[in-house]
């Protein structure tokens, strides 16, 4: 599961001739180390207007901290609002909420322009802008979608691990309303490795900034199903080290690595076929004896039996199905009839960009997976009376058992296929699950995160 050529074109001799022939050249990303700061350079703010100035505010105002963190405490950044030539920007946050035509994107987003050459390795620039609706004046709407092709463009442009995103808030919602601040800490992070070319929608100002953002999950119970390998183990892992308590799900047959998965993280194991009947009634259950809470359910456990549809069984068909969809399905609906998955609870579901822009040969998997994006959107709502959250993150290629499968040259063009011209690992989808289970993306709900280096998916 190495990527041989990764390692090659950054060392010695192979970097020059991958150069000199103008082959991909990707960086090896920076990912998140407990304690390591933030960002490693100064932040430059543009936008000259009141949000501008609030989130300039928060960025470089002293850090408050635990407990009972609010706005008010500032993350401490040397934060620029000129650019200010000859600097090495580690990330550009361009406020666009106020934006009324699109006469009014050549100021801001030239100004950062000068400054993308200059971008650190592993750089950020982050749009945070607000949603184009149907009852805008044209010149507003069209101002407003004109940031979305924006920085979807600029993404593909960036490089040395560099990465751009955006937040977009919904009508009514406040620059500094705890998801804005959640999602943008998040798209400025290292955390948010392999998370490129997304924009992310907060509806309201729900949820709540944690206590502390190196473990926001402190208190809470998780359950991580499929969590004996892979993803699913990167997750149980990552929300561990965030703080929560982790109970890990697999099937009996994976009974021994889920038990290393569970002791080496100090949670708890329940070997179970997510198919079964009463899965979520045994989740709960598990949950509340040897917990006391559950407050987080990570849909993880996934199969693939790829045939195309011509040649499609009943039996890889069904399966597929079964797995990645109904059993999500029958399990949500236990715990939310239970009453007892009521305080500020969250779903995380794995989709894949397999479901958004379809895969020849995966018909059944597409449609499992497009039916986790529906879920989500169909669930949210029901969990929002009790500050609860759906939602889900859609990997691309991920370097995994799974995608090892897949043979050696399909393998090494399907890396590459992606802004950041490599495959993501496991730990950054679990990333993206983490911060969606997290205090501060409780204005975050029935989105999909795509987690896969703005992959080509040609939609
Ligand atoms: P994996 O095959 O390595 O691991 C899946 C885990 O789920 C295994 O431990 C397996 O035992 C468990 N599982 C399967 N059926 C189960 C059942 N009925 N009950 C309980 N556990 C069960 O897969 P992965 O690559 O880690 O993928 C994890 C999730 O991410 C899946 O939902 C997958 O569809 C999704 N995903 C993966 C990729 C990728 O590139 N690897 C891309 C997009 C989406």
């Amino acid at each position: 599961m190495t990527d041989t050529y990764l390692n090659l074109v950054n060392s010695g001799v192979t970097k020059k001739i991958a150069k000199q022939l103008g082959l991909p050249q990707p960086t090896p990303l920076r990912r998140h180390r407990p304690g390591a700061p933030l960002v490693d350079g100064p932040v430059l703010v543009l936008g000259r207007d009141g949000d501008g100035d609030a989130l300039a505010a928060v960025l470089s105002g002293p850090a408050g901290g635990a407990p009972g963190a609010t706005v008010l405490d500032g993350w401490d950044l040397e934060v620029h609002r000129h650019a200010h030539p000859d600097t090495r920007y580690a990330a550009v946050v361009l406020v666009l909420t106020g934006v009324t035509h699109p006469d009014q994107l050549a100021e801001p987003v030239l100004a950062a322009a000068g400054t993308l050459k200059g971008l650190a390795r592993g750089g950020r620039v982050v749009t945070v802008s607000r949603e184009a609706g149907v009852d805008d004046a044209p010149a507003l709407a069209a101002a407003r979608q004109g940031v979305d092709g924006l920085l979807r463009s600029l993404a593909k442009e960036l490089r040395g691990g560099a990465t751009g995103n955006g937040v977009v808030l919904r009508e009514g919602v406040p620059v500094t309303a705890p998801s804005v601040l959640g999602a943008l800490r998040f798209f400025l992070s290292a955390r948010s490795a392999f998370v490129d070319g997304q924009l992310l929608t907060v509806a309201s100002d729900a949820g709540a900034l944690p206590a502390s953002w190196e473990t926001p999950l402190d208190g809470r119970v998780a359950v991580v199903t499929g969590a004996a390998r892979g993803i699913g183990k990167a997750i149980a892992q990552t929300l561990a080290r965030d703080g929560a308590t982790v109970v890990a799900v697999d099937v009996p047959a994976a009974g021994e690595q889920l038990a290393a998965v569970a002791n080496e993280i100090h949670g708890t194991a329940l070997q179970l076929d997510v198919t079964a009947d009463d899965a979520g009634a045994r989740i709960l259950a598990h949950a509340l004896q040897r917990h006391g809470r559950l407050d987080v359910v990570v849909h993880n456990a996934g199969i693939t039996r790829d045939k195309l549809l011509a040649n499609m069984t009943p039996d890889k068909w069904e399966s597929v199905l079964a797995v990645n969809i109904a059993s999500q399905l029958r399990i949500n609906e236990a715990l939310l009839t239970s009453g007892d998955f009521a305080d500020a609870p969250r779903i995380v579901s794995l989709a894949s960009t397999s479901g958004i822009a379809g895969n020849r040969g995966q018909t059944n998997y597409a449609a499992s997976k497009g039916g986790v994006i529906g879920m989500v959107r169909a669930t949210a709502p029901l969990l929002v009376p009790f500050g609860g959250t759906a939602n889900a993150v859609a990997p691309g290629f991920i370097e995994t058992e799974m995608t090892a499968r897949i043979p050696a040259v399909t393998r090494q063009v399907a890396r590459r296929l992606n802004s950041l011209q490599q495959g993501g690992l496991p730990v950054d989808v679990a990333e993206a699950v983490a911060f969606l289970a997290s205090p501060a993306a409780g204005g975050v709900v029935g989105e999909t995160l795509r987690v896969c280096g703005q992959n080509l998916v040609g939609r």
